[in-house]
């Protein structure tokens, strides 16, 4: 089985993917680690993309289509890839047609985790932690039962991450939107889009992924 796995900061995106991991021993293949890693582990491909990135220019598609068929390389054939922030356009997730064709598996479903702008919003801007202990809460979901005292340490100190406010999600939407826009249709005609109610509780979001990868 094999996934993409779409959705904005602040989806759960994250949760979702690590739990499939767990459960069916998936690996998540975001571009992002593998490069870190690759450039870190000294791969041949690592040192190609070190030498792209040190002259200030962008990994191509084919380095990252090359990082992309190594990891793949390395699963068992019975270990599902999720795919994360790739592929970003046409061209790419034609590439990840070929590459998945070359090694006899192909794209099972594309599964996005669909928000309601508004209420992301709320739900981000209005978590906050405990500055000594890390107890997460929440203006509207979760409050210290008393308030201005953490419930767990009782510690009256809390702080507000400065990039959880309401322009910085919205821009981040805007830029997923952007994103996702090119690749959504190549793989709605195919029929293997399905959204998932990424506002519903975790354990709900997990329930209709798994209904999706049993159809
Ligand atoms: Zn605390």
């Amino acid at each position: 089985m094999n996934i993409i796995l779409l959705g904005p900061p602040g989806a759960g995106k994250g949760t979702q993917a690590q739990r499939l991991v767990e459960k069916h021993g998936m690996r998540q293949l975001s571009t992002g680690d593998m490069l870190r890693a690759a450039v870190k582990a000294g791969t041949p491909t690592g040192l190609e993309a070190k030498a792209v990135m040190e002259r200030g220019e962008l990994v191509s598609d084919a380095i990252v289509s090359a990082l992309i068929g190594d990891e793949l390389d390395s699963m068992g054939a019975e270990s599902g890839a999720i795919f994360d922030g790739y592929p970003r356009t046409e061209a790419q997730a034609e590439s990840l047609d070929s590459i998945l064709e070359a090694r006899g598996r192909k794209l099972d479903h594309v599964i996005e985790l669909d928000v309601n702008e508004d209420a992301l919003v709320e739900r981000i801007t209005g978590r906050f932690t405990c500055a000594s202990c890390g107890k997460g809460y929440h203006d509207t979901f979760e409050k210290p039962q008393v308030e201005g005292t953490c419930d767990k340490c009782g510690g009256h100190e809390f702080k507000r991450r400065p990039d959880d406010n309401a322009e910085t999600v919205r821009t981040r939407m805007a830029e997923y939107r952007a994103k996702t826009a090119p690749i959504l249709p190549v793989y709605e005609v195919r029929g293997i889009v399905s959204k998932v109610d990424g506002m519903a509780d975790m354990d709900e979001v997990t329930a209709a992924i798994e209904a999706i990868l049993a159809k």
